[in-house]
């Protein structure tokens, strides 16, 4: 096998939307960078594939929203620079029984951190949202900044400018094993490269990835069925009827939230989905064929969405990689600083991924990071995970 003769400043092992925008940063910075993949790019058998994902600001967590309020501005810089749009704006609705944790926290904290939000009424809510059904005991916010990302646009777009950069891509080189040292040693099943630091994101095969450093995060894989349902009126829940992006906090039948987002890629279809899924390896993903998810989201559709066919017309997959508390791992290995880890994105990681990638490049170049990562340090599992942290 052989040696690539460079020593790079930075080996990123994962070209999802967290290892694009990492590899991105750290080119932009100047610094000698490789970026490796397993899979010809692009793939859909991680979770970064598809043409969309929800943007939004509203979460339970102050610290999410301010995490996002620099996320848009990073977004925005990025298509400044590449010359393309990433984000459409559709606003965001939050439903979900008036008197639940769930659904006030998200509500008091979109208003404590000032976000531009619309209260709706029962009375008001069908002329704003005309086509859906809210719930009897059910409250409704908008977040106006609440929109779509053009996911796989996006995540070629960091790609490219990460070339762009200076920055080196190689797909199709699985990296088998990870020596670490003051000078990190990385071995694909072509070559074998040297690092300074080495970011590891590689979503639902984090894991696998760790093995060789002596650590495992507590982290499930889930696969998850992307849901399309038709539209019985074509255009009746287009983005541009100004139809939104929606979150149903909970439910009589599941505590898990459900989220759609309006017709747009596919026409006439609306992703609807369950914000779980089931246990699965990442390598064999499609042995998992649980769809008792499907039967809660066709109830739900019936009853509230009732535009749509209450059966999917197209049922894709997808993958969430979950920690305990769902909340991000972004930190350095415990014992081995130069060896970065960004996993865990529990299925809403994507919008972040400008923002996470400037926080991994600043932990992969031995800096303060820009933000307080307590919420996202490796210390929190003690107790939990599978082997001494
Ligand atoms: C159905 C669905 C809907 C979602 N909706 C939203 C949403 O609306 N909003 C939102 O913000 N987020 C959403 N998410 C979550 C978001 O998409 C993920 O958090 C994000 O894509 C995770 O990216 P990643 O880079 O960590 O992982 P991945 O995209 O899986 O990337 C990891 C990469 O590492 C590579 N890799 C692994 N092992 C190796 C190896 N040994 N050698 C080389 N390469 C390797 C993999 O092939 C893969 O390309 C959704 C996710 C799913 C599945």
């Amino acid at each position: 096998m052989s040696t690539d003769r460079e020593l790079f400043d930075c080996i990123v092992i994962g070209a999802g939307v967290q290892g694009s925008f990492t590899a991105y940063s750290l080119a932009k910075r100047g610094k000698r960078t490789l970026l490796l993949e397993q899979f010809v790019l692009p793939h859909s058998r991680g979770s970064s594939h598809g043409q969309t994902r929800i943007i939004r600001k509203a979460y339970v967590q102050e610290f999410y929203v301010h995490m996002m309020e620099e996320c848009y501005k990073l977004w925005a810089e990025v298509e400044r620079e590449a010359g393309v749009q990433l984000y459409r704006q559709t606003g965001l609705l939050v439903m979900g029984p008036e008197n639940s944790e769930s659904y006030t926290s998200v509500k008091n904290t979109l208003l404590k951190c000032s976000a531009p939000t619309v209260s709706l009424t029962r009375e008001n809510f069908s002329s704003h949202i005309p086509n859906m059904v809210l719930s009897p005991g059910n409250g409704a916010i908008v977040d106006l900044t609440g929109g779509v990302l053009f996911a796989d646009r996006a995540l070629k777009t960091a790609q490219d400018q990460f070339k762009k950069y200076g920055g080196v891509l190689r797909d199709q080189e699985k990296v088998v094993d990870i020596k670490p040292g003051a000078v990190v040693t990385v071995t694909t099943l072509a070559k074998t490269y040297r690092a300074r630091s080495v970011v590891i994101t590689a979503g639902p095969w984090a894991n696998k990835l760790l093995a060789p450093t002596g650590l495992q995060l507590p982290l499930e894989v889930l696969r998850i069925n992307v849901c399309y349902w038709k539209e019985k009126t074509p255009g009746s829940y287009h983005v541009n009827n100004r139809f939104p992006c929606f979150i149903l906090t909970e439910r009589e039948q599941t505590d898990q939230q459900i989220y759609g987002l309006p017709s747009n890629e596919y026409p006439g279809l609306v992703k609807i989905c369950l914000h779980t899924g089931s246990p699965t390896d990442p390598d064999h993903r499609d042995r998992q064929r649980d769809r008792s998810d499907v039967d809660i989201l066709s109830r739900y559709v019936s009853c509230c969405v009732p535009g749509l066919d209450p059966e999917p017309a197209i049922v894709e997959s997808c993958m969430y990689t979950n920690t305990p508390d769902h909340h991000f791992v972004l930190d350095r290995h415990p014992q081995h600083s130069n060896i970065v880890i960004g996993a865990g994105f529990s299925g809403h990681g994507f919008k972040f991924g400008p923002i996470i990638g400037k926080l991994l490049c600043e932990l992969s170049l031995g800096e303060v990071p820009s933000f307080d990562l307590s919420p996202f340090r490796i210390r929190r599992f003690e107790g939990l995970s599978r082997s001494a942290l």
